[in-house]
Parts: structure tokens; sequence; C-alpha cells
């Protein structure tokens, strides 16, 4: 059994309610969430970081990107006005806690700069 947190949500193994996928990617909000939008875009198959991302093809990569910019404009981020942060903590020092790579969409305030 696959014990990744998000390799479970991805298939649904863990119950979570998507709020956008598509055969590659999923993408649910953050359980925890430090902004008004914080929403987790995912790949379905397992990789480890945005360090194995950058091993992989990189029209799958350059997916990944398009799939939560997508997501940040379904969330309304992409209005002149606003904006938002796309992160990609990685490894310890980077703050990653889930070893399943994700990129945190984060907007709907003024977001501070720089990150603790
Ligand atoms: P990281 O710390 O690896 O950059 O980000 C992992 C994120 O996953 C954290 O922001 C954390 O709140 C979120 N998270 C951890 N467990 C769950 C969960 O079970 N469901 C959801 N929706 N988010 C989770
Ligand atoms: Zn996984």
């Amino acid at each position: 059994m696959n014990d990744c947190l998000f390799c479970r949500i991805a298939t649904g193994a863990i119950s979570t309610k998507l709020i956008w996928s598509n055969e590659e990617f999923v993408a649910f909000r953050d359980i925890d969430p430090r902004a008004p939008v914080h929403v987790l875009v995912v790949p379905r198959r397992h990789l480890d970081s945005l360090a194995a991302l950058a091993e992989e093809d990189p029209a799958y990569a350059g997916r990944f990107v398009r799939a939560a910019v997508a997501v940040a404009g379904r969330e309304g981020l992409l209005d002149p006005e606003r904006g938002f942060r796309f992160v990609a903590n990685t490894g310890p020092e980077g703050g990653q806690s889930v070893a399943h790579l994700h990129a945190h969409i984060l907007g709907g305030r003024a977001l501070a700069w720089p990150p603790g």
C-alpha cells in the first residue's frame, strides 16, 4: 500500500474535495490555509519534489505550471488587480513537509515578502 499522503488524496483513497483535476494533476484546498485562497496543485504521479520534476520531460513540467496557473485563474487571482504566489517548498530547509511534489497557490490578500 502506498502510504504517501498526496498519492492517497490523488487516487481518492483519502476522501478530499477536489476543486479541479485532469488526467495528470489534482487541486484541493490546503487543510491549514495561510491566505484566503490556499490551494495545493499535485501531480497524480508520485514525484518527491520540484527537484524530481526538473528531471522529467520539460513538457510535463510545463503542464504542471499551466495547471497551477489555471487553478489560480479559477480562483480569480489572474485579475490585474489581484495576483498570487506559486510556492514549491523543497527539502528540509525549504520547509517541505509532504514528500510529494505540490505547488501552493496563495492569494486573496497582499502577501508579505520575504517569507520566514
Ligand atoms: P509543505 O509544508 O510540504 O510545503 O506543504 C504541505 C501542505 O499540505 C501544508 O500546507 C499542509 O497544511 C497541507 N496538508 C497536510 N496534510 C493535508 C491533508 O490531509 N489535507 C490537505 N488538504 N492538506 C494537507
Ligand atoms: Zn506520493
